[in-house]
């Protein structure tokens, strides 16, 4: 389980003109002229206890289907999800599973058209609409299925499965930056030069799935850690001359 906010430790800073303050566990006040936000964004889980339980035991719940996908490969799954990634990972795991059944909570997509077409167009994609999740069934080691309720009748079924799918989006950790930082309408950290790792703040830089909506992998977040870490230096060397650049080819 990734920390939280609260039990990561940095509970408070200040961006403010040339000297940036950040305070660790309330205790520790470091002073710096340069910061590199990288702080990722937590995947949005239902809450189930059965859920959480073979999320723990990685025994079949995930949150990525292009990262676990492979793993389910002619295999029968479940995806619980309405919007465009949810249709994405969907229609990314028909190609790998022999069956992906999608659990819709409303009567309809969330998705656009196009998403939505594509999952409804694709054979081995069931969509279940006025479907929510009861419990993630398993063996007590790995999933074998899960019981769904339809929010309409109140009926019950169990879908047969040896993975589920978590795609009701992402919490970008980001609230403590809030108050200095432009961030958009769902907290993800705004680059206020497209390209480049600069936030609106001078001498705040920001790496990783904090800023990413679009890719979260760890191959992103990685080389967009080695920009920041580039503009960062730059900062630094344009601020005091006498910083010695070492990467002054790249400029
Ligand atoms: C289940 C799962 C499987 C994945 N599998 C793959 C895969 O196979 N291949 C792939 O490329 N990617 C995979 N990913 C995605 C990959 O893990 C992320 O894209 C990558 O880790 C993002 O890196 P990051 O540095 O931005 O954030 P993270 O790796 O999330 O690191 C953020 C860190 O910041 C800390 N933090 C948060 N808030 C604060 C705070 N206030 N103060 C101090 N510290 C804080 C967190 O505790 C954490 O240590 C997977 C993700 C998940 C959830």
């Amino acid at each position: 389980m990734k920390q939280t906010l609260e039990t990561a430790g940095l509970p408070k800073l200040i961006f403010h003109g040339d000297i940036h303050k950040v305070w660790v566990n309330d205790e520790k006040e470091i002073h710096c002229d340069t910061i590199i936000i990288s702080t990722g964004a937590s995947a949005k889980y239902l809450g189930l206890d059965s859920e959480q339980k073979y999320l723990k035991l990685g025994g079949g719940v995930s949150a990525c289907a292009v990262c676990d996908g492979f793993f389910y490969r002619n295999q029968e799954v479940v995806i619980v999800g309405a919007g465009d990634s949810a249709c994405e990972e969907a229609h990314y795991l028909s190609k790998l599973c022999k069956k992906v059944t999608m659990l819709v909570r409303r009567d309809e997509f969330r998705a656009s058209k196009i998403m939505a077409s594509r999952v409804k167009n694709t054979p081995n994609i069931e969509i279940l609409f006025n479907t929510e999740t009861e419990e993630v069934l398993g063996d007590g080691q790995v999933v074998t299925g899960v019981r769904v309720v339809n929010n309409q009748t109140n009926e019950k079924h169990d879908i047969p499965a040896t993975g589920f799918f978590v795609a009701i989006g992402h919490k970008p950790n980001t609230d403590i930056f809030k108050d200095y930082l432009e961030l958009d309408e769902t907290g993800y950290i705004v680059n206020a030069k497209p390209g480049t790792s600069k936030t609106n703040v001078e001498g705040v830089f920001v790496s990783g799935d904090a800023a990413d909506h679009v890719y979260r992998q760890a191959i992103t977040a990685a080389g967009t850690g080695c920009m920041a870490a580039l503009d960062a230096e730059r900062y630094l060397a344009a601020k005091d001359s006498t910083f010695e650049v070492s990467t002054s080819t790249y400029n």
